[in-house]
């Protein structure tokens, strides 16, 4: 099965992720997925890696230069290929994907659920608030996977990046949301897997000490890659850090579909 399922963690460092998340860290103890650390692009903010992630496109080339840049992207993303090759896409994230893909500005009274449309995402379910709980989200997501039965979804967390900008990434605050996310993922990665999905698991940036992320800090920068897929080779690998141009790419191969001309060949795998 080419199924794939890409959960991105807002704000989650890999330090955090490597040190907290228990039920991650049993599944990479028992050879169960491969795992890495990667190497976000700069700026480490959201809405420009939001766009990274999808289209494997550095800020400096694809535009979407800051949060603040509120536009459809002009890049091929993996969403758009996707649907290109007859699959089914889905997200349940965070609004700026919506504004990304489907359509911008985003309109809460209008835009929030968006089913069987012929956009980029062709099912998303996107919300608003950055406190909107992990756990509806990621029943957000399982709503889509089991009635939109979608080739490709995105499931988006917010909470730990909101955590982290109230409390740091040193505070318990922060790790408490982690160690959430971690049981939530619990609850639903075996059944997934044993669907037959592959699962890939990561974040857009990482959180440091001082509220934010921006820089080039280890904290900021490094954050964590689970693969969950029969295409790659298990085992623990996260003394290697993977640029994160080449997750798009990775998307694709387990999509089995062709990448843009725009992303890197796939190296790391
Ligand atoms: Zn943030």
């Amino acid at each position: 099965m080419n199924k794939v399922i890409l959960v991105v963690l807002d704000g989650l460092n890999a330090k955090t992720a490597h040190t907290y998340m228990g039920f991650l860290e049993h599944l990479i103890e028992n050879n169960q997925c491969a795992a890495y650390r990667m190497n976000a692009e700069l700026p480490a903010q959201s809405r420009p890696l939001y766009e990274v992630i999808q289209t494997g496109v550095p800020s400096y080339l694809n535009g979407i230069v800051s949060n603040g840049t509120v536009r459809r992207s002009k890049e091929t993303s993996v969403f758009q290929l996707a649907k290109a090759a007859g699959l089914k896409t889905g997200a349940a994230s965070y609004h700026w994907v919506s504004e990304l893909y489907n359509k911008a500005p985003f309109n809460p009274m209008t835009d929030r659920i968006q089913l069987d449309t012929d956009q980029a995402i062709e099912n998303g379910l996107f919300y608003y608030e950055d406190h909107y709980p992990d756990s509806h989200l990621i029943a957000d997501g399982a709503y889509l996977i089991n009635e939109k039965q979608t080739d490709y979804i995105l499931i988006h967390s917010m909470n730990i990046d909101d955590i982290g900008h109230k409390f740091g990434s040193q505070s318990k605050e922060y790790v408490q949301a982690a160690v959430r996310m971690d049981a939530l993922l619990a609850n639903y990665l075996m059944d997934w897997l044993k669907k037959g999905y592959q699962v890939v698991v990561t974040a857009d940036h990482g959180m440091n000490e001082y509220c934010t992320h921006n820089g080039v800090t280890e904290e900021e920068r490094q954050v964590p890659l689970y693969i969950f897929s029969d295409k790659v080779t298990v085992g623990d690998c996260r003394e290697t850090l993977v640029p994160q141009l080449q997750l798009a790419p990775l998307l694709c191969y387990l999509l089995a579909i062709e990448k843009s001309a725009a992303m890197q060949d796939l190296t790391f795998i």
